[in-house]
């Protein structure tokens, strides 16, 4: 067999590591490959897009098709405010075209909820793993990272058996909760060591544990047109949500239920109580006892918001670190919000990163 010359071969720095392979990871890749932004993806898992595939119970609801303002009202602050520019640049609308430009078929529910038409989110998984296959994105699968250097000229990015220059790095590697899909808090160590502020990681999204007889016997039952109300030491409502309310053999879930707790996780749970309506009873939770975190739809807490740019999700500590998805302080509540701050982050990290290499960057 003719041996092929290495003469030529230079050794010269990867443009951009992406380090995780989850929505953002595989976004921003996709990104990357359409605006010709040379890139390698470190994935810890054997395969991409883990927790993707669990999302919307496999069905994988990945934007809500309402307008950027509706969606950031329906953040709400502190996050709203930060996550503005990422959106207004990929609005829901683009991320719609974005996925049905992978020939994945869609369908829209009539609250704006995207969901590909198989109703497997294995094809909305598979659409991005074909496009990078197709656009020659290298992927390190079971790779995990252990390690990024900055460097005068760049990153040294470390795995257990190779290191790897890099231009520029973007830690996409998620939250906290279901470690089996990989995420297990590397993301926020690395940040951490590189001199970071991380906030501290918390469930959110999650169900209530509740005390009730009347709610255990019902175990099982599930309820479209639930109500959730958050109640402070006044008792006055300062937060409510409407839909889905489960009971569970240790309390309580569904959507109402996630996005007010979610909203107590990110206001702090002192004082506050929640008041649960479903099939014409009422639940008042005076503790309010959340499921733990590895349970959660998403984590609260991460990567301080003050430390990233929110314009270019660039560190303000590290010139040419970028983070984005869960692995930063932000989350959204249930609908498609997750998956679509996960992507409009990407997008607005690899956009900088495509203005910085054609400036020459900071070196
Ligand atoms: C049960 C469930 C249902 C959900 N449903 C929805 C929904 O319907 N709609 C919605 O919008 N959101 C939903 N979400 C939330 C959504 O899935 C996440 O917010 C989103 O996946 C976050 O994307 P990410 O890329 O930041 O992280 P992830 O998707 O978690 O990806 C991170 C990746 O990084 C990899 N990684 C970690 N550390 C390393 C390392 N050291 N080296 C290399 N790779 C590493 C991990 O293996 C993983 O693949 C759901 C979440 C759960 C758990």
């Amino acid at each position: 067999m003719k041996e092929r010359s290495n003469q030529n071969l230079k050794h010269e720095p990867v443009p951009l590591a992406i380090v995780g392979g989850g929505a953002a990871g595989m976004f921003a890749a996709a990104v990357a490959a359409e605006r010709k932004v040379g890139c390698l993806v470190f994935e810890r898992k054997v395969r991409l897009g883990a927790k993707m595939l669990m999302t919307a119970n496999g069905r994988c609801n990945f934007t809500k098709d309402i307008s950027p303002e509706a969606f950031l009202r329906d953040l709400g602050d502190p996050v709203a405010e930060w996550a503005a520019p990422a959106l207004r640049n990929c609005p829901p609308q683009a991320i719609v075209r974005g996925v049905r430009s992978l020939g994945v078929k869609l369908r829209r529910m009539p609250d704006g909820r995207m969901f590909p038409d198989s109703g497997q989110a294995a094809t909305v998984v598979h659409a991005f793993g074909d496009l990078l296959r197709d656009e020659g994105v290298p992927l390190c699968v079971n790779c995990p990272v252990t390690g990024i250097q900055p460097m005068k000229n760049g990153f040294i990015v470390a795995t257990e058996r190779f290191t790897l220059w890099a231009k520029n790095v973007l830690v996409a590697t998620g939250g906290l909760s279901f470690p089996k899909t990989g995420s297990v808090g590397d993301g926020q160590d690395f940040a951490r060591r590189l001199g970071h502020r991380i906030e501290p990681c918390r469930a959110g999204l999650t169900g209530l544990e509740v005390r009730d007889r009347a709610v255990a016997a019902q175990a099982g039952a599930r309820f479209d047109d639930g109500e959730a109300r958050v109640l402070d030491a006044t008792g006055r409502t300062v937060f409510s949500s409407t839909g889905e309310v489960d009971c569970e053999a240790w309390g309580l879930s569904g959507a109402a239920v996630y996005n007010c707790q979610r909203w107590v996780a990110r206001h702090g749970y002192a004082g506050m109580s929640m008041e649960v309506s479903f099939g014409g009873q009422s639940v008042l939770l005076r503790q309010l006892l959340p499921r733990p975190l590895k349970e959660a739809i998403v984590t609260v807490g991460g990567v301080s918001r003050e430390d990233v740019d929110p314009a270019t999700m660039m560190s303000r500590k590290v010139p040419g670190l970028y983070f984005s998805g869960e692995v930063l302080d932000v989350d959204g509540p249930t609908g498609g919000y997750n998956l679509t701050l996960a992507f409009a982050t990407a997008r607005a990290a690899v956009v900088s990163v495509q203005s910085r290499l054609r400036d020459g960057g900071a070196w």
